[in-house]
């Protein structure tokens, strides 16, 4: 973070500049957001919600537009599985067109 009055770099979280000793007014409340905004998982996804995006892959499709910034390997993965569902669905009825 930055003095409020002579904007020379201070540590993060101090109350008065080491530098001109101004009193620091600013909260600490970015440096926080911003830490827990960059936190990502990269746990894959679970058995359950995999099978979901499988059987209905407009969740698939939904969980990986919401979770591919904070867990871009579980995202992948329903993304993925949501596809298995829309291809095994046109196989089903591809061969259900032919017999
Ligand atoms: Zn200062």
């Amino acid at each position: 973070m930055k003095c409020n009055n002579c904007g020379v770099e201070i540590p993060y979280g101090s109350r008065i500049c080491p530098t001109c000793g101004a009193p620091q007014t600013q909260q600490p409340t970015t440096g926080y957001e911003q830490s827990y905004g960059q936190h990502v998982s990269m746990k894959d996804a679970g058995t359950g919600l995999k099978v979901l995006s499988f059987l209905f892959p407009i969740i698939g499709i939904i969980l990986w537009a919401v979770k591919r910034t904070n867990a871009p390997v579980a995202a992948k993965s329903y993304l993925k599985w949501g596809l298995y569902g829309i291809a095994a669905t046109i196989i089903v009825n591809f061969l259900y067109l032919i017999f």
